[in-house]
């Protein structure tokens, strides 16, 4: 398998976890930040187990398309000789029940029916490869990822593939698999150049200012404001992790451009912006090696 477009963290998960850390988010803004952990960590669960097939194919992970006017989101993407697998991948864990179109879970709480959207985006996706001239049977799946996940009374006839069917559906992928060809190769490049780069959707993000952020140098591994420091190193006295001092500092203002990418980046910001813990005679040096300098010397910025 060849993949030829990447998974990222999606961006509303990188800014929530940022914000976490920083700011009190309320209980159905941390609700959303754990169901996209969640996602994201299933998604990247299958993308280690679709690395290993060694069928001929290629992956394009987390598309975002514009079909006929209707946006739509595809989880994972595989394009083999014959097929185009489309997969929504669902990291649900537990037990749930099937009943008149609707999945429940045992204390009666409903939950969206995945292949409500399933079928929309493999309807458009339809259109789409008709339009593009391809002959490729779309063949779209919810996937369940997680081993604890059991749904009771599913429909047969429903396009599920449930944790204990993966292996058999990607030992049937591996068998049924042929040599691809160019015209795999240009549907899969016009379907990255229609892809959408900028997918974020700030109405689900809480509204936050500068000037309201906890400031500190964290820990890159579990956030902590705690740490210790010395001259190179940086310990988290929560989790333990130690790190440079420039990879925590990096990663700091990596987190500044992602949660106010119209602030520049100065050695003054950025000494509050990790609330005093480093001196600006160390932060200077540290922005020179790793950012671009921009403006002159009593302007100057970092890109
Ligand atoms: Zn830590």
């Amino acid at each position: 398998m060849l993949v030829v477009k990447r998974r990222c963290q999606p961006v509303n998960l990188a800014i929530l976890t940022a914000l976490n850390k920083r700011m009190e988010l309320h209980h159905d803004e941390k609700q959303y930040l754990l169901n996209l952990e969640k996602g994201f960590e299933g998604e990247t669960q299958f993308d280690r187990l679709v690395e290993q097939l060694t069928c001929e194919g290629l992956v394009l992970n987390d598309l975002l398309l514009t079909i006929n006017g209707t946006t739509c989101q595809i989880d994972s993407l595989i394009v083999t000789a014959n097929t185009l697998y489309l997969y929504e991948i669902k990291n649900f864990e537990g037990n749930f029940q099937y009943k008149s179109n609707q999945l429940y879970t045992f204390s009666g709480k409903e939950i969206n029916n995945p292949l409500t959207q399933l079928n929309r985006t493999a309807t458009l996706m339809r259109q789409l490869i008709k339009q593009l001239g391809t002959d490729l049977e779309l063949e779209a799946a919810v996937l369940f990822i997680n081993p604890s996940f059991m749904l009771y009374e599913a429909a047969v006839d429903k396009p599920y593939i449930f944790p204990a069917q993966l292996q058999a559906h990607f030992v049937k992928m591996n068998r049924d698999s042929l040599p691809l060809s160019k015209k795999h190769q240009f549907l899969a490049d016009k379907l990255i150049k229609l892809h959408h780069k900028e997918g974020v959707f700030p109405h689900q993000l809480p509204s936050y200012a500068y000037d309201n952020l906890k400031k500190g140098l964290t820990c890159i591994h579990c956030g902590s404001f705690d740490l210790s420091l010395t001259q190179r190193k940086c310990r988290c006295k929560s989790c333990g992790h130690v790190a440079p001092i420039e990879t925590a500092f990096c990663a700091q203002v990596e987190e500044c451009r992602l949660l106010f990418p119209e602030l520049r980046i100065t050695k003054i910001l950025m000494h509050d912006w990790c609330g005093g813990a480093l001196p600006i005679r160390k932060i200077a040096p540290l922005l020179s090696t790793n950012y671009e300098k921009c403006g002159d010397k009593r302007g100057r910025y970092y890109k």
